[in-house]
């Protein structure tokens, strides 16, 4: 049996391109979504993103994958490609490995992802999409000067705009191309203006045109732009005042073992959730390269640090010492029986005590909002 399906998809979120293959042999409502602009996912027809009621802004969803998702289609060969999954669910169908031709090492992680994961990594001003949106060109310029070049199915999504609006009750519909065009011209505006950034536009590759004449039918597809953008003197000034004032910044590094402990660290998540802050896992940002660096990189750019030490873990104990040297508060956490064998220099500090997993969301959202807020 092919779990491929042959024709052509496009994607439920932006309406890009996309490979679609089954995940589930029983279940044939699952599928993995292979997106050119949102990475992968896998996703169900039980969820409707156009419908309000499903606890999803297809827009915002379409922001969040485009900022997470691990771009290229998945047919190609890479180690461990990321995929977030919607439905709370994993690839369990091992047929889809000889029908991608992967090889049997290559898996794929899957990352849980719910509409409350998307709401506290959305920002919520227009100040702070604007810095979210120069943090994210920093990460992606390799070198001073370069230019980064944008579709303007792309630039919707890393812009935050507003693709669609409820017409019937809770249901939503794309809104008008002269409401997209707007919305994109205003925000190019803004930033040009602030001098954090310098935007060509130019025209779209003739394969947008094809896209575009899909998604909208009656637009004229010659006026598909292509955006190119390069950080300017002003940009990089901002992103250091935004590092080191810690504006909007939500983002919460969990210095943990990750070996057996899935259901652990679902619940760390959920606590750090609950209080209203983004878990950062570091497996989940970088699959490709687990280095120090990014390890680094992550602990000095979060808010603070939860450190669970329960298994004594060497690296997890590293990045305590590491984020308090950077002067960053961190939440210990650890299992009430392990509590006598912590080392001494952290046994001291104050340390959420626990006994089984269920208690740690509550325990821990308390906690964090009494030393955070
Ligand atoms: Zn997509």
């Amino acid at each position: 049996m092919h779990l491929i399906s042959k024709e052509t998809d496009y994607c439920p979120i932006c309406y890009g391109r996309m490979s679609k293959k089954y995940v589930d042999s029983k279940d044939r409502s699952r599928y993995l979504c292979d997106c050119y602009y949102c990475g992968r996912f896998i996703s169900s027809e039980k969820i409707d993103f156009l419908d309000s009621n499903s606890g999803y802004d297809i827009d915002e969803v379409a922001s969040f994958l485009f900022y997470h998702g691990d771009k290229g289609y998945c047919d190609k060969e890479q180690l461990n490609p990321k995929v977030y999954s919607f439905d709370g669910g994993m690839i369990s169908n091992e047929e889809i490995y000889d029908d991608l031709g992967l090889s049997k090492e290559t898996r794929f992680s899957c990352i849980p992802v719910n509409d409350k994961t998307i709401k506290n990594w959305m920002p919520k001003s227009f100040s702070e999409k604007m810095d979210k949106v120069l943090l994210f060109l920093e990460k992606e310029t390799p070198s001073f000067g370069y230019r980064l070049n944008y579709s303007e199915n792309e630039i919707m999504s890393l812009f935050f705009l507003k693709r669609h609006e409820v017409i019937h009750g809770s249901y939503k519909e794309p809104m008008s191309i002269e409401s997209l065009v707007s919305q994109t011209d205003f925000f190019v505006k803004c930033m040009t203006e602030e001098k954090y950034v310098d935007i060509e536009v130019g025209l779209a590759e003739k394969w947008e045109e094809h896209w575009c004449s899909l998604f909208y039918p009656t637009m004229d597809v010659t006026r598909m732009r292509k955006f190119t953008i390069s950080l300017m003197p002003a940009g990089y000034k901002r992103i250091d005042t935004v590092e080191k004032e810690n504006i909007s910044n939500r983002d919460v590094f969990i210095a943990m073992a990750f070996k057996d402990t899935e259901k652990l660290r679902k619940c760390i998540k959920e606590g750090i959730e609950m209080a209203g802050y983004i878990p950062i896992l570091i497996d989940e940002v970088e699959h490709n390269n687990l280095i120090l660096p990014e390890i680094l990189y992550n602990i000095r750019h979060s808010l603070f640090v939860v450190a669970e030490l329960t298994h004594k873990n060497a690296g997890a104990y590293l990045e305590e010492g590491y984020a308090l040297g950077y002067g960053k508060q961190v939440i210990q956490l650890c299992k009430e029986s392990e509590l006598k064998g912590l080392h001494f220099d952290i046994s001291q500090k104050n340390t959420v005590v626990w006994n089984n997993e269920e208690e740690i969301p509550e325990k821990l959202c308390k906690r964090i909002k009494a030393t955070m807020e």
